[in-house]
């Protein structure tokens, strides 16, 4: 049997309010910051990302889906958005029609990684661009705007950490600075680490190996040195959340995966679960779309991965959702007036009542039975001396009382069960 490629899942049924849910909570919020939706293609030039996200990433060295088209060209499934969005604002030249754009969207993203709880191979992001400006707002409203959403979905248990990495060059000279630490403790460090002190030093601090950890705890802290205006961008993007009242913590160990980034950094989790506790990342990359080949312009974003919110609103008990009732079930009492139940119910589905009739040829009492799973709020049936007088029977199922309706002005059944009058 062929079966869905591991780290993929099919979403049906009783997942579907769920994603609704989380769907309209980031549409909602994103619309009242007065972000703008974008959608961009699935797949990308394999560069963009390479480009982009930085060769000495693990996103690039070992996880990108990437392949070869028939016309030789390289592809690569997207595995991030913000590359993309950077593509389409250069390639649009929004940057010069707008100072200011302020995008957002929801969509898969596809990396393989090895999968296990929160962790798959294609997964979902919502997040938000803006690009145009240096402003520290910005950076405080990425952080305002994905913890508003995780917040309205009712989850508690959030730690915000933020962290600046300032520009490239202080970052180069902390870069020296870590190196010289680290080099007598090589031997030491863990294989994964032993390898990124090679092409990714920064990323050590991130390691979770515990051994790599009490090593790192005696590091020399970047935050320590950040140039000037790094400073003051950092304590006013700490000011406006002050003000703000949102909670975070200072973390100078936050570097985050990719090679852009430039300034702040944040990350949200959720101590709801496991050992995938990062439900959002995001930052500043004021360096990213001069790197792209566009003209030099400031952003900030973020990005979220759906799966695991989802996960941690599960895990915090935040869904009860007991599936819609439907408003109409037609029921025949003999087999052959099957068109024209299918022909009512088509009406009544115009005009707005979710409506359903049965399509296996049920007895009449597994059509009753048939109702009855689906919580239908009216039955109506049709067949027998009434429909010969034209006649069909309404029942309202929550108190079992029954009213024979005349059908030739369908209208008025319908008004019937809108205005809920009997
Ligand atoms: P990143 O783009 O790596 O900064 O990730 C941003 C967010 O996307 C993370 O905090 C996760 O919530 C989510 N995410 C990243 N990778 C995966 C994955 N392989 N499976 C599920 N969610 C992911």
């Amino acid at each position: 049997m062929i079966k869905a490629i591991k780290g993929t899942k099919d979403i049906f049924y009783d997942e579907i309010p769920k994603w609704k849910l989380l769907e309209n909570i980031v549409r909602s919020v994103m619309e009242k910051f007065h972000y703008s939706e974008i959608r961009t293609p699935v797949f990308e030039e394999t560069s963009l990302f390479s480009r982009s996200i930085g060769t000495d990433t693990d996103i690039v060295s070992k996880e990108m889906y990437t392949f070869t088209d028939r016309s030789g060209i390289s592809l690569t499934l997207k595995p991030e958005m913000t590359a993309s969005v950077m593509r389409a604002v250069i390639e649009h030249s929004l940057n010069k029609k707008f100072n200011l754009n302020k995008l957002y969207y929801i969509s898969p993203m596809f990396r393989q990684e090895r999968p296990q709880a929160g962790r798959l191979r294609q997964f979902h992001q919502f997040g938000a661009e803006a690009v145009g400006s240096r402003s520290p707002l910005l950076d405080a409203e990425m952080i305002i705007i994905a913890y508003n959403i995780l917040k309205k979905l009712g989850l508690k248990n959030l730690i915000i950490k933020i962290n600046s990495l300032g520009v490239p060059s202080s970052r180069e000279t902390y870069k020296k600075e870590l190196r010289k630490y680290l080099t007598p403790k090589y031997e030491q460090l863990s294989p994964e680490s032993q390898k990124r002190f090679e092409n990714n030093i920064l990323r050590i601090l991130d390691s979770k190996n515990e051994i790599d950890q009490q090593i790192i705890a005696g590091a020399p802290i970047l935050l320590d040195q950040l140039d000037e205006n790094s400073l003051i961008h950092f304590e006013k993007v700490k000011k406006i959340l002050d003000d703000l009242k949102i909670p975070y913590k200072i973390d100078p160990k936050l570097v985050r995966g990719l090679d852009y980034y430039t300034n702040t950094t944040f990350e949200i989790s959720s101590s709801s679960v496991g050992a995938q506790s990062a439900l959002v990342g995001g930052g500043r990359y004021d360096l990213l779309v001069e790197q792209l080949g566009g003209k030099s312009t400031p952003g900030v974003g973020f990005a979220a991965g759906i799966e695991r919110i989802l996960l941690a609103c599960q895990n915090e008990n935040l869904f009860d959702f007991s599936p819609n009732p439907i408003d109409l079930y037609v029921i025949v009492l003999e087999k052959q007036l099957s068109p024209t139940a299918f022909k009512f119910a088509a009406q009544f589905r115009l005009k707005g009542l979710i409506t359903e009739i049965d399509y296996l040829d049920r007895s009449v009492k597994a059509q009753m039975r048939d109702a009855n799973r689906l919580n239908a709020k009216y039955v109506l049936m049709i067949g027998g001396e009434e429909f010969k007088r034209g006649n069909v029977v309404l029942k309202n199922m929550s108190t079992s009382e029954q009213k024979e309706v005349n059908f030739s002005r369908i209208e008025n059944i319908i008004s019937l069960l809108q205005n809920k009058s009997f």
